[in-house]
């Protein structure tokens, strides 16, 4: 059942909380199946309440499981029948507000899960990997004296310091401002590649997903519908569901023509191999922001009906002829009013469709 290279390995999990009145079960995460390597960062990506934290709970030992089975190096670490205390995996957890103890202070707090070493040792190691996420010179700081992103290195150092097969993250960014957050996500993705650390992450912001992640799950109501990688979930996704979710894009009707080419009102667009659509038919083709370019001298028009800055560039709501209207990522420094006609082309090697 298990996947023999996976460091990380989870089978048909499936885990319910007792609802409010008693008598029925919310089931909160259901048949979850997913495979961590050695050194792979994972994200779980879905909106509040799908299930994420409990996912994470589980992993450390905290939920028995209502059924499926959890592997960590190849060994079962929970089933319906048996659940190992937390404290006998070697988890690291970081948490979204970081839970660092006030009262001690940054070397103390990473010195914290050392206590099998002796008290040298342990000053040692904790300064060791306080200089890894580069704060050797805050070691006597206390949490309050210390930044948002600081505090979180902290923290991260002091999971990564017991030197635990994985650590997990619980929307480690939700707390820091929004400018910072990007940025230190690839901070904390450099960290853990550094150290040759897997990590698991769970956010509901795709941006600190992809910023962080080597592979993605898409995750709605207790399943991951999708787990890829970013890359593939942006342009390969498997549901409809993944696609609305990841990016921005809308979907235009397409007739499907002779040799697995499709005709959309702007333009053709092969269609993936292995599609067997019969000749004629009407589907839905995905269009993204960043498939339509704008061209001052393309013959084709639209019409610009709304318009979001976004400094580098705008994202253009354009009217096509038809009435349909899709989105645009075009360089800031093409200003067109609403109102105007502008010229478009089609960027688009090949077609989703579901
Ligand atoms: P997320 O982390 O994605 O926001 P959670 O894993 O916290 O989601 O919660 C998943 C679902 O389980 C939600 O519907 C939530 O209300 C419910 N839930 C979470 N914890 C409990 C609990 N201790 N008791 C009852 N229901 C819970
Ligand atoms: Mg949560």
């Amino acid at each position: 059942m298990k996947s023999e290279h996976a460091l990380l390995s989870i089978k048909g999990l499936e885990i319910t909380y007792p609802s409010q009145d008693g008598n029925d079960k919310v089931i909160a995460v259901k048949n979850l199946n997913l495979d961590l390597m050695a050194g792979e960062i994972g994200c779980l990506l879905g909106s509040s309440g799908c299930g994420k934290s409990t996912v994470l709970r589980a992993i450390c030992g905290f939920e028995p499981l209502k059924s499926g089975e959890i592997y960590l190096r190849n060994k079962l670490v929970s089933s319906p029948s048996m659940t190992l205390p937390p404290g006998e995996r070697r988890i690291g957890m970081v948490f979204q507000d970081f839970a660092l103890f006030p009262h001690l202070n940054a070397l103390e707090n990473v010195s914290f899960g050392l206590q099998h070493l002796s008290s040298q040792q342990r000053t040692t190691v904790a300064m060791d990997w306080l200089s890894k996420v580069s704060l050797s010179d805050k070691a006597k700081a206390y949490p309050h004296e210390l930044s948002g992103g600081q505090q979180q290195r902290v923290s991260l150092a002091r999971a990564m310091a017991p030197e635990p097969d994985v650590i997990l993250l619980d929307e480690p960014f939700s707390s820091l401002d929004i400018e910072l957050r990007e940025r230190l996500a690839f901070e904390m993705r450099d960290i853990l590649k550094a150290n040759h650390i897997s990590a698991l992450l769970v956010t509901h912001d795709q941006t600190e997903a992809f910023a962080i992640a080597d592979k993605v799950g898409v995750m709605t109501n207790g399943k991951i519908l999708q787990w890829d990688a970013p890359y593939d979930l942006y342009h390969k996704p498997a549901t409809r569901y993944v696609a609305d979710f990841i990016g921005r894009g809308v979907f235009v009707k397409g007739t499907v023509l002779a040799d697995n080419r499709v005709k959309i009102e702007i333009g053709e667009i092969p269609l993936d191999q292995g599609h067997n659509i019969e000749i004629g038919k009407e589907i839905d083709v995905l269009i993204r922001a960043d498939d339509i370019q704008h061209d001052d001298h393309s013959p084709m028009q639209a019409e610009v009906v709304a318009k979001t800055f976004r400094g580098a560039d705008f994202l253009y709501t354009l009217k096509l002829q038809s009435g349909v209207e899709v989105l645009a990522l075009v360089p800031s420094h093409h200003n067109h009013e609403v109102g105007e006609k502008i010229g478009i082309t089609l960027a688009l090697d090949h077609v989703v469709t579901f």
